[in-house]
């Protein structure tokens, strides 16, 4: 017997277009009550859920989305079952690692280049020297050894043909 998470190559392309183009913001059934934020996402439904209408998934394969610094994120141990991330930069949050599911819009780095224009005071904010970069949006990563800041990332350039997404 195949493993039980194994899903067909046709099938992954879908869930995975799916899980990125989600936007996990509040519930449209449940926006009125506390906690609506979506924080599940469903493979065999293909669409994300709150806590209040996530009860009918319980038996189904879910992915739990967390946010951190505002993104979307999801564990690494739990996206690994389903898609290889592999080359993706993870994070450590809460003592997990975590996955991006797009590309971080980083107010960071819009700070960085404002701090730039002061640097007649000798603090010029230079590039770290350390890590790697996205090799499709070209952000940095922490660690050479990656290839992908996020999901969306790794699956644009590679195998996974997804069309429309964002
Ligand atoms: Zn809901
Ligand atoms: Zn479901
Ligand atoms: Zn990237």
């Amino acid at each position: 017997m195949m493993g039980q998470n194994r899903l067909p190559e046709e099938k992954k392309r879908y869930w995975l277009s799916a899980l990125l183009k989600c936007s996990f913001g509040s519930c449209e059934y449940h926006k009125d009550i506390k906690f609506s934020e979506k924080n599940v996402f469903c493979l065999d439904c293909l669409d994300g859920f709150c806590r209040h209408c996530k009860e009918p998934h319980s038996l189904h394969r879910r992915l739990k989305i967390y946010k951190y610094s505002y993104q979307d994120v999801v564990r690494h141990s739990e996206l690994q079952n389903y898609f290889d991330c592999s080359s993706i930069q993870t994070y450590v949050s809460n003592n997990e690692k975590i996955v991006h599911l797009r590309p971080r819009t980083s107010p960071k780095e819009f700070k960085l280049r404002k701090s730039e224009s002061n640097a007649k005071e000798g603090r010029k904010a230079t590039p770290p020297k350390w890590g790697g970069a996205c090799e499709e949006c070209g952000k940095h990563l922490q660690d050479l050894h990656n290839r992908f800041c996020s999901i969306l990332c790794k699956v644009s350039l590679t195998a996974y043909p997804i069309s429309n997404v964002l």
